[in-house]
């Protein structure tokens, strides 16, 4: 029986505690903040009484069987199809983009051959390798639609020109020319009937783990046989390097009699608009919509993450890597840690990966616990 540490109680944190409990390990779990579940955080408001995604909407989604079915241990995922519309240039679209969305904007009525026909017509053909967002999107469907809809949007959420962001984060989003807006191109969607918190509670409920809450890690001191790091990895290091980039989300709420918007996401592309979506949180609950008289919405507003703020999202810029890779330099040197999730790896990645990467890491390590005296670290590929 090892004696393991998992700083952060989100998803991450969670999974990897329940696996090695269940292999007969003791789990020591704790977290800065008040409440388990990380961003993924939810509670009912208690003056509408709808479930509210308190650190923003999060949608379960994915194409792998066996991260469903572990999602499905411990809650009931109910099927939510995300359906977002965008609202740009005083018209709404739908998204992602696909042939009504084409349809809309050109003013057409194309088939899905001639849509395809009439995009390739508008990519920009010359641009072989898209290196950055921009080029990716100029590429896949031409200027307009880069202006309409990801421009100005993706100015104000990642406070940067798209020209000096991944060309990777476009790919998170299809383009269609039929009319399917689902936005999501995984099998297996769902919010747990219950709430993401919820759910997370349930992974954590096992005898050989323990919680501790609203304390931080710095300040611990016991004697353990490996850690598991799940928060910034630059605060890990007492930002010695520097500090790497994040966006924050902050958010005005909004309560209504009866309906706000009509939808849980319309995003709004447009620069001149502060606010990059709003979101009407119980429409993620179609199961239970008709039990609510009043609305709660979030104006959704992204900015540069303060010292005080909560990170969500690393940004990864041109001239990220050279800080990242002191950190992980650094990371390599230490033994008996390893450095996983979202903000452990400084990655953009869903809840399913974070899911995924977690029974790896977990697995990994129950191996090596049967053969070895001491754990080395479990290291993914952060680049
Ligand atoms: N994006 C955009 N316009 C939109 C929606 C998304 O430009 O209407 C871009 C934006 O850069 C965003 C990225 O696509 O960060 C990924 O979008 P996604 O909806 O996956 O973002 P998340 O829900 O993770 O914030």
């Amino acid at each position: 029986m090892k004696r393991i540490f998992i700083v952060g109680a989100g998803i991450t944190g969670a999974v990897i505690a329940r696996e090695l409990a269940e292999n007969g390990h003791k789990i020591l779990v704790m977290d800065e903040r008040p409440h388990i579940a990380g961003n993924c955080h939810s509670e009912r408001d208690p003056l509408t009484g709808v479930m509210e995604h308190k650190y923003g909407p999060h949608i379960f989604h994915t194409d792998k069987k066996e991260i469903w079915n572990y999602t499905n241990r411990f809650c009931e995922m109910m099927p939510y199809v995300n359906r977002v519309k965008a609202i740009a240039g005083g018209r709404v679209y739908s998204l992602p983009v696909n042939l009504h969305t084409i349809n809309q904007l050109f003013d057409k009525t194309l088939s899905p051959s001639e849509a395809a026909e009439f995009i390739k017509s508008l990519a920009r053909t010359d641009i072989r390798e898209p290196s950055s967002f921009e080029e990716q999107a100029l590429a896949m469907v031409g200027e307009k639609i880069y202006m309409t809809f990801f421009e100005g949007y993706t100015r104000k959420q990642w406070g940067l020109d798209p020209k000096l962001l991944p060309a990777s984060i476009l790919k998170r989003l299809p383009l269609r020319f039929n009319y399917d807006d689902n936005y999501y191109a995984h099998p297996y969607q769902g919010i747990p009937a219950t709430g993401y918190t919820e759910m997370v509670r349930k992974i954590l409920e096992h005898e050989g783990i323990e919680v501790v809450l609203g304390c931080k890690f710095e300040d611990h001191n016991g004697k353990f046989d490996h850690v598991y790091y799940t928060g910034p990895i630059d605060r890990y290091f007492g930002y010695s390097e520097g500090r790497l980039e994040y966006r924050t989300l902050k958010f005005d709420t909004l309560r209504v009699k009866g309906d706000y918007q009509g939808n849980a996401v319309i995003n709004y592309c447009d620069s001149d608009v502060p606010f990059t979506r709003i979101t009407e949180h119980k429409y993620f609950a179609p199961w239970e919509m008709g039990s609510f008289s009043s609305s709660i919405c979030y104006k959704e507003y992204s900015s540069q993450c303060g010292h005080e703020d909560e990170p969500y999202y690393p940004v990864r810029h041109a001239g990220y890597s050279d800080l990242l890779n002191k950190y992980i330099g650094l990371a390599k040197l230490q033994n008996g840690v390893s450095f996983v999730g979202r903000l452990g790896t400084y990655r953009y990645i869903d809840m399913d990966a974070a899911i995924a990467e977690a029974l790896t890491a977990a697995r990994e390590s129950v191996s090596l616990f049967n053969c070895k005296q001491e754990l080395p670290s479990f290291f993914i590929d952060m680049h």
